[in-house]
């Protein structure tokens, strides 16, 4: 295939515009390993790079897409070959270079891991840069201590980071609430294995003091600002928050006293540079941990056609889970 299908952005006066039209081969970026796409997803991150916000792209004509699983056409590397099943997140595939709303990619040989057995590549993608930053998330509060049993907040829950940290939790053994502003996710939420839930205004309040009563040994948080400052006044004793994102807020006004009298954790978690090992690593677990059984309620496969329309969505909260992007068709 010379020609091939992709999402093209521009930027004229300020303002991005995108068209889906024909690329070719020679226009790919230069690479070890070129990938037939099968699926790339859309994420938070990928509404705001559609909509020109947070100058995360800086060069246009631009293929955004910061995820993509598919099948290796060519490779220069002897890591991978020619039908070798392949996934890509993050290492700013999809904002500094081409990235994956194309049906063709090509990347670092030393971006990629190999697609982990049991694993379709549309399966791989419904997990996706969120559901690899979720399970970056429960790895970061075991390493912190974290055990089977206990009472686990998720913020931005019915979101795609916290639609697959509620089911991973809930699979290993924790009590899952789940924070969120839509009621109307209550049953899915549920069913992907919430135990309770919390209306995110009321985490949405600026703390009035310094320490609340204990309610969270663990809490897994897509949403920053005032809620990630109120569940800091809420970790039980040596608890811990693994802050993965800022739908909510980028600012984050704390005392240092939850640190001082109760030695909680603020825990970064960074998906785009993640070292390759503990990429390895969470592919596997997701591959072990995550039921499969959930992904498909966690999520809707929509054309390359609707990324734009759904861009705006997401930017709004108002996607439920996971989108993922056909490319095949
Ligand atoms: P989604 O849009 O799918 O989920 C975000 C969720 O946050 C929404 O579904 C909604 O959940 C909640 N939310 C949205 N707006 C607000 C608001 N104004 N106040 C409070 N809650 C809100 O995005 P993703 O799951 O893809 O990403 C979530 C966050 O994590 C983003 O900020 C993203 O940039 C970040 N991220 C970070 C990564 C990293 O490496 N650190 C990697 C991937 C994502 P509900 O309706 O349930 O309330």
């Amino acid at each position: 295939m010379g020609e091939f299908k992709g999402l093209v952005l521009r930027e004229a006066d300020g303002k991005v515009t995108y068209t889906v039209e024909t690329i070719g081969d020679a226009d790919l970026p230069p690479g070890e390993v070129t990938v037939a796409v099968d699926y790339s997803t859309l994420n938070y991150k990928d509404g705001m790079i559609l909509n020109g916000i947070g100058r995360l792209v800086r060069k246009y004509p631009h293929v955004p897409g910061i995820d993509f699983a598919g099948t290796v056409e060519h490779s220069q590397s002897p890591d991978y070959k020619v039908g070798d099943q392949v996934i890509l997140t993050g290492w700013r595939v999809g904002e500094v270079t081409w990235g994956g709303y194309a049906q063709k990619a090509r990347v670092k040989a030393n971006q990629l891991v190999h697609l982990p057995d049991g694993f379709s590549t549309k399966q791989a993608m419904a997990i996706g840069t969120a559901g690899f930053t979720a399970m970056l998330a429960v790895m970061a509060l075991e390493d912190h201590g974290l055990k089977p049993g206990a009472e686990v907040l998720v913020t931005g829950a019915a979101g795609g980071v916290g639609s697959v940290s509620v089911a991973l939790l809930a699979r290993l053994g924790y009590r899952v609430t789940a924070s969120t502003g839509r009621p109307e996710t209550h049953d899915y939420l549920k069913s992907l294995g919430a135990a309770a839930f919390i209306d995110r205004a009321e985490l949405a309040k600026a703390p009035t003091r310094p320490l609340d009563s204990e309610k969270w040994t663990g809490a897994i948080d897509s949403v920053g600002g005032t809620t990630l400052a109120t569940l800091m006044t809420q970790l039980a004793y040596r608890g811990s928050v693994a802050s993965c994102g800022l739908a909510g807020g980028s600012d984050l006004s704390l005392t240092v006293v939850p640190f001082l009298l109760r030695g909680v954790n603020l825990l970064g978690i960074d998906s785009v540079m993640c070292p390759i090992d503990r990429r390895r690593a969470a592919w596997q677990r997701l591959a072990h941990d995550l039921p499969k059984d959930k992904l498909d309620a966690i999520t809707q496969t929509i054309p390359l056609e609707s990324a734009g329309e759904w861009a705006g969505r997401i930017l709004k909260g108002g996607v439920r889970g996971r989108l993922v992007i056909a490319m095949t068709t």
